[in-house]
Order: C-alpha cells, then sequence, then structure tokens
C-alpha cells in the first residue's frame, strides 16, 4: 500500500519547511502560529508538568478533566448532554482521530467520498487501511466574480449522489475548510445529510477550524442536524483553538457506535496522548468563554486576514477571501518564474505551483503551499493555479511578509 501513487513521495509539508528554506524566509506556509499559546494556558501546562499522575499514561479516552472540559464547551453546541464515557475521546491531534476513524472502520475496498481540494492527509490515511477515497469537486468561484469569498467554492449535490455506489462507507466534510477556507451552509450540510441518511454512510466532519469563522459566518454542524448525531463523528483541535499545534491534542465526539471501535483503534495506535497538555487543553476550555478568548481570537484573525488581502488587492491577484480558517488561495498563475531556476529535485516533476511557490520562498522570501497537493494526481493541474498562505501569524510578521510580496508586481 505505501507503495502506490503520492504515499512515499516527499509530503508537501516536509518540502516546504521551514528547515529547507532559508532562515529569512517569511514563513506563511504550513498553518501554524508564531506566537505562544495564551499564557493561562501555558501556566497550567507547566503546573501539570510538576504533578504526578499528569506525566503518567492516562485512560486512552483521555484524562477525565479534559472530557469533563469538552463536555461542558461542547454539550450545548451539539443540543445534547454529552457522555464523558461514551461520546468523547481524546485523540493524539486530529490527524490520529480521523486515522483511528479509518482503521475501525474500512474494510478493503470501501469508498470514502470527500470534497476536491481536501486536507492532503485524508488520502493516505484511506488508502492506509485499505479504503478507495473518492473525489467530489469543489467547484471554485466563477472567473467573473471580482471579488470571489471561500463561498463561492459551491458543491453540487448531483455529483455527489453520483459517486455514490454500494461500496460507500463514508463522507469527509471539512467545514471550516482547508484549503479554502470556506464554511458550509448549512443548506450545503442538509444536502450532504440527506444523502448520508439515504445511503447510511457515517459522515467524518473535520471541524478543527471551528472557532475561526468570520464577517459573522455561522459554523453549522452536521452531527446537530436531524437524524445526523447517529452517523456523525465529529473532529476538533487544541491545536488550533489555542495556538498549539506541536501539542497533538485532539478529540473525538459522536455517538457511542462510532466511538467505541474508534477508542479500541486509538488505543492500540498510541495507548493514549501525552498527559499534561491534556491539563492544559483541559484549562484552555475551563477558561475560553470566561475570558471572551474566542471572540477575541476571531477578532486578531480578523484583522491578521486583512493585512495579506489588502498586499493581494495591491498586487491585483485574485484570491477567495476566506470566510473561516487561517488560508488564503491566492491565484498565481500570473506569477512568472524562470524555468531554469535551480529547483531542488522534491519540486521539479511535479507542478508549475510547487515551481512557483519554491521560487517566492527564494525570490520573494515568503513560504507558501502549493495546492495541488489538496487534489488526487488526476486532478492536480485544477489546483496548480493557486499558492495558499496561512496568516495565523502576527501582525508584524504578516506586515513585513505583505511588503515583500509587493516584489510581485
Ligand atoms: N493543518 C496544517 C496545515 O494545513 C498542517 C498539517 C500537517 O502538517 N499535516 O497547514
Amino acid at each position: 500500500r505505501l507503495k502506490e501513487g503520492r504515499a512515499l513521495a516527499e509530503d508537501v509539508w516536509s518540502i516546504y519547511n521551514a528547515a529547507n528554506l532559508p532562515a529569512d524566509c517569511i514563513n506563511l506556509g504550513q498553518g501554524y502560529m508564531n506566537f505562544a499559546p495564551p499564557q493561562w494556558v501555558t501556566e497550567a501546562a507547566n503546573t501539570a508538568l510538576q504533578g504526578v499522575t499528569e506525566n503518567h499514561y492516562s485512560h486512552p479516552k483521555g484524562r477525565m478533566r479534559l472530557r469533563q472540559a469538552l463536555k461542558n464547551q461542547y454539550s450545548p453546541l451539539f443540543n445534547r448532554e454529552l457522555d464523558v464515557e461514551t461520546e468523547i475521546l481524546v485523540t493524539s491531534g486530529a490527524n490520529e482521530g480521523q486515522y483511528s476513524v479509518f482503521v475501525a472502520f474500512l474494510e478493503t475496498g470501501d469508498e470514502v467520498i470527500m470534497f476536491e481540494p481536501f486536507f492532503d492527509q485524508y488520502l493516505p490515511s484511506i488508502t492506509f487501511n485499505g479504503g478507495k477515497p473518492v473525489y467530489v469537486p469543489l467547484h471554485p468561484p466563477k472567473s467573473d466574480l471580482k471579488k470571489p469569498t471561500s463561498n463561492d467554492w459551491t458543491i453540487d449535490l448531483a455529483e455527489l449522489r453520483a459517486a455514490i455506489t454500494p461500496r460507500t462507507k463514508m463522507i469527509i466534510v471539512n467545514t471550516p475548510h482547508n484549503p479554502v477556507g470556506k464554511v458550509f451552509t448549512r443548506e450545503e450540510l442538509e444536502g450532504i445529510a440527506a444523502l448520508a441518511e439515504e445511503f447510511n454512510l457515517i459522515v467524518m466532519s473535520d471541524e478543527v477550524y471551528d472557532c475561526l469563522t468570520f464577517d459573522g459566518q455561522e459554523h453549522v454542524r452536521i452531527a446537530t442536524l436531524p437524524g445526523m448525531w447517529d452517523r456523525t463523528v465529529t473532529v476538533g483541535s487544541a491545536g488550533k483553538a489555542f495556538a498549539a499545534t506541536g501539542w497533538r491534542v485532539g478529540w473525538l465526539i459522536g455517538p457511542a457506535s462510532i466511538i467505541r471501535p474508534t477508542l479500541a483503534a486509538t488505543t492500540r495506535i498510541v495507548f493514549c496522548t501525552n498527559s499534561p497538555l491534556q491539563e492544559a487543553a483541559a484549562a484552555g476550555l475551563e477558561q475560553a468563554d470566561k475570558r471572551g478568548y474566542f471572540a477575541t481570537q476571531r477578532a486578531e484573525y480578523t484583522e491578521r486576514r486583512k493585512i495579506l488581502t489588502d498586499a493581494f488587492d495591491a498586487l491585483g491577484l485574485t484570491y477567495s477571501l476566506p470566510l473561516g480558517s487561517y488560508f488564503i488561495l491566492l491565484d498565481i498563475s500570473k506569477v512568472k518564474f524562470p524555468d531554469n531556476y535551480p529547483f531542488p529535485q522534491s519540486v521539479l516533476g511535479r507542478g508549475r505551483d510547487f515551481k512557483a511557490c519554491w521560487f517566492i520562498a527564494l525570490e520573494i522570501g515568503v513560504s507558501s503551499i502549493p495546492v495541488s497537493e489538496f487534489y488526487c494526481e488526476e486532478h492536480a493541474s485544477i489546483g496548480e493555479v493557486f499558492a495558499r498562505f496561512a496568516f495565523c501569524k502576527d501582525t508584524d510578521t504578516l506586515n513585513r511578509a505583505a511588503e515583500r510580496l509587493q516584489k510581485l508586481k
């Protein structure tokens, strides 16, 4: 299985890793912050490190304090009293949680539908477990739109229906979406939900950017739509919520029928998630609302987003204004670079966007991620016109990046 397709190729995060780029290159590539978690969260981490049980294995379901904090935070959002024993599972990052769902549910040849572009990790996670990815397009904004937003990327429910076969096991929903930033509307999610019900499919809803929606956009959880709780597992992440992507603390919320087998998988993969940072994530959730933390964070990200969009406007380049997540897709089809530029081996032989991103990183000093990686090999050319810029950085850094990017003129 590891020999198939891109599985053994160097992944995009490693190619554009800060370690491979000049030290002074501003990193707007992989989505992580260049600032620390809030102090009241890191203090909880420090305290946990002084403890005894906090430094040892936690229950594979997760430490009770975190499960309790998740229950308190999410029960109102799911319109139900979540059960800390059967409906919440702490995982070693969202990635591992998703992987464990695939381990638990996929049989060889089972098909998993995802909207394309998709977060790259889904593809190998499915194929490593014998599944077959099936792609349904997220259609890019119509080219005559002057100021497209991420929500001008659209789905066609007829195409989704046509992709369903007797082997379809699961649909992946990702809202807010990486890399597009789309926040799926209630109507779109109702359409997906109706098909999931009609064909008895599991929905894996990756909502790791749930705290990052902008311009009053409502984050709708597909699990809360009528009849959907029983077939949906929702994925969450402390990394995005508390600027702590290296903690590898995530969670799954769903019915016991999905959490129970997934717990069995996660127990055998990692046994449990690191204990001290579960305490810190719990402290974060316990205090976030009373500190107005998520509202402040949304306002800060709105400001960060504007620094980049102003820079792109000044350049006259097209982008989709993201209504969620911390990524902006920029149309780089007009960005020129010499064909004979000394590209590294990992970039040669990949799409035009890989070269453009490499050139922009080395010559302009700002890194980004080529978007063809978020398409299957067959459809990669659709993604080649975009580079993804992350704005989860402090405003000084974004201002410096914005200034450098003007050299693209
Ligand atoms: N979610 C992060 C991003 O899209 C990176 C994830 C990863 O490194 N696998 O940038």
